[in-house]
């Protein structure tokens, strides 16, 4: 776990940056975003403007345990040495020398059939 915060005064001070921007600030809220923890919480009726940056802000979030989609069986748990847990494959700079190698390795032992 990372330190303790408040999300609701997280979401508050995103509310405060981002509403002076809003173009049509009369035109009220359109959506009702509401949090509550454990260290305290709030309910913030937003207009368009505003909930709109908030979905950008969250579509934007890049998980920095993500590391992408397995190329051999979709999986996306990459461990930090670009390994697949479910089936083996490595990925990255290496993986593709031993990918490489394991290619050249099974066309030598293919009839050179199919092959442009
Ligand atoms: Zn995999």
């Amino acid at each position: 776990m990372s330190t303790p915060f408040d999300p609701a005064a997280v979401i508050a001070k995103f509310v405060d940056n981002v509403a002076p921007f809003d173009p049509n600030p009369e035109s009220g809220p359109v959506a009702v975003v509401g949090v509550r923890t454990a260290l305290g919480e709030g309910v913030f009726a937003v207009g368009d403007h505003v909930i709109r940056a908030m979905c950008r802000a969250l579509e934007q979030y890049h998980d920095p345990e993500d590391r992408g989609t397995c190329a051999e069986c979709g999986s996306r748990r990459l461990d930090e040495n670009l390994h697949c847990p479910d089936c083996g494959r490595l990925h990255g700079i290496l993986g593709q020398v031993i990918a490489e190698h394991a290619r050249r390795v099974a066309a030598a032992d293919e009839p050179a059939e199919g092959r442009a």
